[in-house]
């Protein structure tokens, strides 16, 4: 009976004797000294009174806090994971927010997927959830007006009028809320953390803004809720997009910013399916588009795609 596996059975033997002499203590001790929240089981909130009560208990200093719009991904999984390791209570809002949407068939058409991100969310160990209602967020009508100077004038701000404004309001409601000493947003959305950063400033927030690299699929496509919209032959156009974005470093080396902004957008526009709705080489700092390489210290490419119906936002850094 044994003959056939003799040879595995053997050496298995000494692999578990070592395991159970030099492992099974570790554990013991791992598990004693593991941080509470390993073992906390996550809440899911939808009262915003009732997460507030609960984040009364914890410390304020050890919250991080993730504002997402759900339909979850790895994107989105790297920032909670991230605010695991560097927070002791970890919060996550799921919530479509409507003010940010300028385009009402855009926000009809938004994915939603709660049971989904729940499991999600409780793989990536967050602790507390907010999944609240447009009510629950909004009891009044927000009418608040930010004023983010130049940052919010192009790009994503100039295409798509009203919705920093509705990225700010959201994101200060929930900051008021959550109070977290950090908060965790993706490269993915770069002008966004510029806008963030401005709104910190002027309403003289304590949170430190921490910035997560862009999590890219296989080919590149950089990973977004709105990729699950695109039809087949769009989302096999889509990760010609990053590929351009790619060479676009190489090549500017060799070109200026407008010569550059003039070969991305023919790159990508190769391809019949995809249509540039900008393309532009911009001080990371200031969002402002740079006339010269030597014009800030770091420079991003920042690109808008019309892919079908969908519209996809991508950078790389050039500088
Ligand atoms: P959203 O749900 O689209 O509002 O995104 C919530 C947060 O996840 C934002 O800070 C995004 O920048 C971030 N995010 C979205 N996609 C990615 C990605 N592919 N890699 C890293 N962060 C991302």
């Amino acid at each position: 009976m044994f003959s056939k596996d003799s040879t595995n059975t053997r050496h298995l033997h000494p692999d578990f004797s070592l395991f159970f002499t030099f492992r099974f203590p570790f554990l013991i001790i791992f598990s004693t000294f593991a941080p509470q929240s390993f073992h906390k089981e996550m809440k899911i909130f939808t009262s915003v009174k009732e997460l507030r009560a609960a984040l009364d208990r914890v410390e304020p200093s050890g919250i991080g806090f993730v504002p997402t719009m759900g339909a979850l991904h790895a994107g989105h999984r790297s920032l909670v994971e991230r605010a695991r390791r560097e927070n002791d209570t970890v919060v996550v809002s799921v919530f479509v927010n409507p003010t940010q949407f300028n385009d009402k068939n855009d926000l009809k058409h938004y994915p939603r997927t709660p049971e989904a991100d729940a499991r999600t969310l409780e793989e990536a160990g967050a602790d507390f959830v907010l999944m609240p209602s447009v009510e629950e967020i909004y009891p009044e009508p927000d009418t608040r007006v930010f004023d983010f100077g130049q940052i919010d004038k192009v790009m994503e701000g100039a295409t798509r009028p009203g919705h920093f404004n509705g990225v700010a309001q959201v994101v200060s409601r929930l900051f008021d809320i959550v109070r977290p000493a950090r908060a965790y947003f993706g490269e993915k959305d770069f002008q966004q953390i510029a806008v963030i950063r401005a709104m910190v400033a002027q309403l003289n927030l304590s949170v430190r803004i921490v910035e997560c690299p862009i999590v890219r699929g296989e080919d590149g496509l950089a990973l977004s809720s709105r990729n699950q919209l695109l039809d087949a032959e769009h989302r096999a156009a889509a990760p010609h997009i990053y590929a351009t974005l790619r060479r676009a470093v190489e090549r500017s080396r060799e070109m200026d910013p407008a010569a550059l902004k003039a070969w991305v957008t023919a790159e990508v526009e190769r391809n019949p399916l995809l249509k540039v709705i900008y393309y532009q080489s911009v001080d990371a700092l200031t969002m402002q588009e740079v006339a010269s390489w030597e014009d800030a210290p770091r420079i991003q490419g920042c690109i808008a795609v019309q892919a079908g119906e969908i519209r996809l936002i991508d950078n790389i850094r050039i500088r």
